[in-house]
């Protein structure tokens, strides 16, 4: 122990003395290279991120949070706060800096005749459906439940519920924080309303999220599950699906995708390692009016593959796992859209035909609905009138495929982005340097560099899609 504490300490001049006593303050770990756990404690989701801290506090509380932004801030360490590790440019963690990692921080609490719950800042999107889905309660977040409660909705929050209850922002209510100081806040709509705003969209740039608390809202039965139709379909059921998405009622969402069908059951042999395209469906509306719901989706054009039934909220949430484990290798693009247009369309069919590994693929995500209700000013996410969020995703175990990855996303990127409204989602996006965060907020950047400026002046929290502080 004692050589790897002095290695801690010629990378950071911090004394062995400090390290130890921050190691007694707190009841998680104190983990630092060569703790028998650091390997894997320093990884985060995307394999192509490969940094290595200098210190990983686990912490298992508020005042373990606090001791950690405390002793970060006197050393002048260069922090990264993680929730659930799931974030493309890997801002979970940093090289040579502090790690403040929730993992230990999932716990989630149910109050069914309130009807809200609270969660723990490093809970992942697994734990609040486990917890909530017996009371027949959801809160609306993303489609794969290894994802982290706190990147996700600090991001803004897209998934299945969003036409029907907005975005994960939406639904909350009010945030337990650890400021830049150490000190701890709640903001909500009645306390400290400026930082409520910037933090419902506005990522880990305010401090660290001990705690959210959202809204639940009932959920009685879901029909959904994915619907796959041949590539030479691809172009027709895109222009279509987008219609029906403008025109349908919220209670029925899906997002549309290109995708190679997996080599693995329950994917028909037939079909295995052919791309197609496919639309995963959530409809929440009564039970018993789904199959007349199905029905002309089903007969637009026959569906090659047809997994679309009646299925627990939870199990539609986590039926994706299985295809993205930690460690593979992660690149994204990203960009808002109105509506696309035939041109769009046509680039979208082009490089959907190109996905250049077996597991790469391209999403589009319906945020009209509920989401579009809130006004662009009222949350700092910006773009609630876009109806669309584009999602580009390069992904492979083997790094040898990364620079074709890279190529492949970038070149999409750059021939639709002409028809987008100019920003990304942050969540969806890599490091794409200042004015692609600015972009990503639009007007609401100037409001969120004063409240930045306000409870972040030196910009301790600057491993995320930074918001430079400015008065
Ligand atoms: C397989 C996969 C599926 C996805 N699906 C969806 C989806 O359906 N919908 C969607 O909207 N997004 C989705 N995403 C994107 C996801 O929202 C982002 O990657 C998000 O950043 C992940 O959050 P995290 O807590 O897991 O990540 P982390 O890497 O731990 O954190 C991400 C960022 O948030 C900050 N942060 C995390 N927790 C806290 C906290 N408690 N307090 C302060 N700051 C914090 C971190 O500092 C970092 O900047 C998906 C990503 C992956 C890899």
């Amino acid at each position: 122990m004692s050589d790897v504490l002095t290695d801690v300490k010629k990378a950071t001049g911090i004394s062995k003395d400090a390290i130890a006593a921050l190691r007694m303050k707190l009841r998680g770990d104190l983990i630092s290279p060569g703790d028998p756990q650091y390997d894997l404690a320093r990884r985060v989701h995307n394999g192509m991120i490969d940094k290595h801290p200098a210190l990983i506090a686990r912490c298992v509380d508020v005042a373990d949070v606090s001791s950690a932004v405390e002793f970060g801030c006197d050393y002048g360490l260069d922090i990264a706060i993680r929730g659930g590790s799931h974030n493309g440019p890997g801002f979970g963690t940093i090289e040579g800096g502090l790690v403040i990692d929730l993992s230990r921080m999932r716990s989630v609490w149910v109050d069914p005749d309130e009807r809200t719950v609270r969660v723990e800042g490093g809970a992942l999107l697994g734990d609040v459906d486990h917890a909530t889905y017996p009371f027949s309660l959801i809160v609306p977040a993303g489609i794969v439940s290894t994802v982290g409660i706190g990147g996700l909705t600090l991001g803004g929050g897209v998934g299945y519920l969003t036409r029907r209850n907005g975005l994960t922002v939406d639904n909350l209510l009010s945030v337990d924080m650890v400021l830049a100081d150490g000190t701890f806040l709640t903001a909500s709509k009645e306390r400290n309303e400026d930082l409520f705003w910037a933090v419902r969209g506005g990522g880990g740039n305010f401090g660290v999220v001990t705690s959210f608390l959202f809204k639940a809202s009932l959920l009685s039965s879901v029909y959904g599950g994915p619907i796959f139709w041949a590539l030479e379909d691809a172009e027709d059921i895109l222009a279509w699906w987008q219609d029906l998405i403008l025109r349908d009622p919220d209670e029925l969402s899906g997002w549309y995708g290109i995708v190679t069908v997996p080599k693995a059951t329950p994917f028909p042999e037939m079909y295995q390692g052919k791309k197609m395209c496919v639309v995963t469906w959530c409809y929440t509306g009564p039970g018993e009016k789904a199959t007349g719901v199905f029905k002309p989706i089903r007969s637009y054009r026959t569906p090659t593959i047809d997994f679309a039934g009646p299925i627990q909220y939870p199990a539609l949430q986590s039926m994706f796992d299985a295809l993205f484990p930690a460690g593979m290798q992660w690149y994204w693009k990203t960009d808002f859209f109105k509506h696309f247009e035939d041109q769009a369309i046509d680039i979208n069919i082009k490089y959907g035909k190109q996905l250049p590994t077996p597991i790469s693929q391209m999403h589009i995500y319906p945020i009209n609905g509920m989401a579009s209700k809130v006004g662009n000013e009222e949350t700092a996410w910006g773009y609630r009138d876009a109806n669309f969020i584009h999602d580009i995703i390069a992904i492979d175990p083997d790094p040898a495929n990364n620079e074709k990855m890279i190529q492949w996303a970038r070149e999409y990127a750059q021939s639709i982005h002409p028809y987008s409204l100019g920003g990304g989602y942050v969540n969806f996006m890599m490091e794409e340097g200042h004015e692609g965060v600015k972009s990503s907020y639009g007007d609401n950047y100037t409001r969120l560099a004063k409240i930045k400026a306000k409870y972040d002046p030196n910009n301790l929290f600057h491993v995320n899609q930074n918001i430079l502080p400015q008065m």
